[in-house]
């Protein structure tokens, strides 16, 4: 028989993918002894059958979760809907990746009208059982029944104003008993049935709303952001209930074992005495940090500490607990690896080589590749800050630097996305409705809610700058407005946040670079001495180049002559060239264009000093130098003082139905050798000077683009050559340097082993091998990438990481080949790819000697290449 359903002492830590986390997390921690309220998991293999049974459990289901319950009942003294003592528990999803607050959850299970009474009866508390009554047919209400929420929220605010009072404390049993009758009265209203009172009935039906809950569209957003497979299925942890709101030696909170915003090893979190779990996660009331813990309660102080220590060791990693103290006694509801922000995950990790927990291997193993990405983001300029005018002061929730115009609705900081406009989210506090917008967002601002808010949670995990909490501000979403002092906000006005510091200013504040030293150095250490891969990059200018350098680039290894063209100082001379009537035009052309090559590439070579530097000769189509509007063409022509139409011909000449599989690459040097043997005289020029002026001991490589046939290589590089003998030799130098190609024409791959005769290096363009091998257009596949991915066709977009089963096998093949025709051929890869760390450990994994990426990406692809290195030992 399956087993469909599991208790927790029957589980362990790592059954993730069939108990979700939070499952196989209760179940490690009961392993462990801790204080755990007993409970069972329902796998995730059920939500799976509960979408192919059509949404239902079947008969073999229940039965098992009907068994488990009797076993619960039996370790817990209670019954469900028992009269005598009677038990409550707590429904809740719990996928094998978290998705916090993307899916349901029912808490309270099991109140109906008889059990209200004995509960209150038992705990002497009438208050506190009708108010987790009225809590439980809200929430069942809402999630199980989809009543919508303000249905309830009117009848609750009504009773408070009909009572005159604001705060929920205020209402006294007699209130909660009204609102309960009311509550009751909308189920009826709303569905045409009674409020459920059997307490197996509610069960049933919440069991299949969690499962339903996977599949509601911000969790289906939410995975699509997070690259999460669609067909994981959630788990339903089904958990007997403590409360923390039964008077004053209670309480709930949660915690963090560091700081998840610094990495400092500093106890952190929030609790609140008296108030069940969400009063903390929702802002509504403002809690205390979890130091505070040891005034009001020496003693549970004292157990949480030890057992928190304790959970670090065993997991050694962050941890993120709730726990929940009922009458004097600590429980712990929930831990899980802590997410954290970049800084912090590096700090972290640094931390726990030093502290002996970890080693410098698997401290490597445990930063995201992404996560260094939001390290190199910019940060407030200091100048610009500190003549910026401060608004107010929240909390420092997630950090980073964003400037934008204000929208309050997630619909709406979409569609000004959608504009090219930058925003920033603005709210009373987030739900997780809001996913979209704090997504689509430069920054998120609340007006409510703690350091474990929605927004601060979710904007942390996102790497997104979050200011919380900011309580001065008054949003009137609505309106389309906030306040801050005698100032008013409206929709489209400008502010900036600073998420390191909480801080809110008026305005656009310009950014800064950031320097990379201090642990994330250490850590950068670490993975250039086991990493196998070079890491070079794609740069095109100095400045480039030595940005490249400070971030540990090894070389160039491709440079896009081609972006030098464009520069305001040359492109009428490339015009010129390409409107020339002959040769002999085109050469006088040429020549004009010669210094300025010259020029850069001495610029190039200086920054790049004795590393390698791969200069690849002109690619694109000729046409992208001209423009193609009607008025742009007649004001060029007159400004080139020629007639317009005879212009608008040679730009109708050069148009092409595929440009991209026309006249571009290798393909212009065939027909015009002139064009190449100027960037070599240019190449070669620049490589005497740099040797005898600046004696540096340079390594050129020069690169060939788009070649499918031998004989286009053997063509070019001969001339190459020839005119590298010519320089070299009349300046007396013997510089060395190597001729190579790219591949990326599927036919260059299948013909590799005689490429291979005329090649000194392979750089796989893995862009041009994509699009040609898929006969996808690079520049249109967009408009139905977005589909093949939800179909699954391709679960990443095949031009950001490689399709390894289909390029990829046209990769390995021209590898093989290409070196069996010259063993030890240096191998690269220079397509976006290169940055990509799925793409990279594919690369390390075909023997390649490195990657080469742009210059932001050079940090994450040192970290990929050692994350390879390590896993592929
Ligand atoms: C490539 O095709 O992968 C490549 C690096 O060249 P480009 O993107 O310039 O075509
Ligand atoms: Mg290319």
């Amino acid at each position: 028989m399956m087993k469909y359903v599991y208790a927790f002492e029957d589980g362990k830590g790592d059954m993730k993918s069939l108990l979700g986390g939070k499952g196989a997390n209760l179940a490690e921690m009961n392993r462990i002894g801790l204080p755990v309220p007993p409970g069972f998991t329902i796998t995730t293999e059920v939500c799976n059958k509960y979408y192919t049974d059509g949404e239902t459990l079947t008969s073999e289901v229940l039965d098992q979760v009907f068994e488990h319950l009797v076993e619960l009942e039996k370790k817990t003294g209670k019954v469900l809907g028992g009269l005598e003592n009677p038990l409550l528990v707590s429904v809740r999803s719990g996928a094998a990746i978290s998705m916090p607050g993307m899916m349901d959850t029912v808490l309270n299970l099991g109140m109906n009208d008889e059990t209200v009474k004995k509960i209150s009866e038992l705990t002497d508390n009438q208050r506190f059982a009708l108010d987790s009554y009225r809590r439980f047919i809200q929430m069942f209400g809402d999630v199980v029944l989809e009543i919508e929420k303000y249905h309830f929220d009117s009848v609750f605010e009504g009773v408070k104003s009909e009572k005159g009072v604001k705060n929920d404390v205020d209402l006294d049993a007699d209130d909660l008993l009204n609102v309960i009758e009311q509550y009751k009265a909308v189920v009826q209203r709303q569905k045409g049935f009674l409020f459920p009172q059997d307490p197996r009935k509610q069960l049933e039906m919440s069991i299949k709303a969690v499962f339903s809950s996977w599949n509601n569209p911000r969790a289906t957003i939410y995975r699509n952001a997070n690259e999460i497979p669609h067909d994981l299925g959630t788990a339903v942890t089904v958990q007997s209930m403590v409360f923390g709101n039964m008077g004053e030696d209670s309480g709930t909170g949660v915690a963090f074992t560091r700081n998840p915003s610094t990495g400092e090893n500093v106890l952190f979190g929030e609790f609140l005495m008296n108030a069940q779990g969400e009063d903390v996660v929702a802002g509504i009331r403002t809690p205390l940090p979890v130091s505070q813990l040891k005034e009001k309660s020496p003693v549970v102080f004292e157990a949480f500490s030890t057992a928190v220590n304790n959970l670090e060791k065993h997991y050694r990693d962050i941890q993120d607990i709730e726990f929940t103290i009922e009458k004097g006694q600590l429980y712990f509801l929930q831990t899980r690896t802590g997410k954290r922000t970049a800084n912090a995950a590096v700090n972290i990790a640094v931390d726990m080589v030093a502290e002996g927990l970890i080693t410098k291997e698997e401290a490597l193993m445990r930063i995201d590749p992404k996560d260094i990405d939001k390290l190199l983001h910019p940060t407030f300029d200091e100048k610009g800050l500190s003549a910026a005018k401060l608004l107010s002061k929240g909390l420092p929730a997630s950090p980073g630097a964003a400037s934008g115009h204000v929208y309050f609705y997630s619909e709406d900081v979409v569609a000004a996305k959608a504009k090219g406009i930058k925003t920033i989210l603005v709210r009373t506090e987030t739900s997780p409705e809001d996913i979209e917008g704090m997504i689509t967002a430069e920054g998120i601002l609340t007006a409510r809610g703690g350091m474990t808010s929605h927004a601060a949670v979710v904007a942390r995990g996102m790497g997104k700058c979050c200011v919380a909490g900011c309580s001065e501000i008054h949003v009137e979403e609505q309106q389309r407005f906030f306040r801050v002092g005698t100032q008013t906000f409206k929709e489209g006005d400008l502010i900036s946040l600073d998420g390191n510091t909480g801080s809110v200013y008026e305005g656009i504040i310009p950014t800064t670079e950031v320097e990379l030293t201090g642990k994330f150095g250490e850590l950068m250490q670490w993975a250039d001495e086991v990493r196998v891969l070079s890491v070079r990059t794609n740069a095109d200018t100095p400045k480039d180049s030595a940005k490249a350098v400070e971030f540990g680039a090894e070389g160039i290894g491709l440079c896009r002559t081609e972006h030098m063209f464009f520069d305001e100082n040359r492109i009428a001379i490339v015009r010129r060239m390409i409107v020339s009537q002959d040769t002999e035009d085109r050469v006088e052309a040429l020549n004009d264009l010669l210094p300025f090559q010259r020029d850069d590439f001495i610029g190039i070579f200086k920054a790049m000093g004795s590393r390698p530097v791969t200069i690849r000769l002109l690619d694109p189509p000729l046409h992208e130098f001209l423009p193609h509007e009607k008025e742009d063409v007649a004001s060029l022509a007159e400004s080139m003082n020629m007639r317009e139409d005879r212009l608008q011909e040679i730009v109708n000449t050069l148009s092409e139905f595929n440009p991209m599989l026309g006249h571009r690459g290798c393909r212009l040097a065939i027909t015009y050798p002139e064009i190449y043997a100027m960037q070599c005289r240019a190449i070669f020029q620049a490589i005497v000077h740099v040797v005898k002026e600046d004696k540096v001991d340079i390594h050129p490589e020069i690169m060939i683009p788009l070649v499918g046939h031998d004989k286009e290589l053997s063509i070019l590089s001969d001339m190459v050559k020839s005119i590298g003998t010519q320089i070299l030799g009349d300046a007396g130098i013997d510089t060395p340097y190597k001729v190579g190609t790219m591949i990326e024409v599927p036919r260059a791959a299948l013909i590799a082993d005689e490429i291979a005769e005329n090649a000194e290096f392979f750089s796989f363009g893995t862009n041009d091998l994509t699009q040609m091998t898929l006969g996808f257009s690079r520049d249109d596949a967009g408009k139905f990438i977005g589909e093949y991915k939800q179909k699954g066709i391709f679960l990443r977009d095949p031009f950001e990481s490689i399709d390894q089963r289909g390029v990829g096998k046209l990769m390995k093949m021209a590898v093989d080949l290409g070196r069996k025709t010259k063993p030890g051929l240096k191998i690269g890869i220079c397509g976006e790819h290169g940055g990509e760390p799925a793409s990279i450990e594919f690369c390390h994994n075909l023997g390649f000697d490195y990657v080469s990426c742009s210059p932001f990406r050079v940090p994450i692809a040192r970290l990929a290449a050692a994350q390879a290195a390590i896993k592929n030992k």
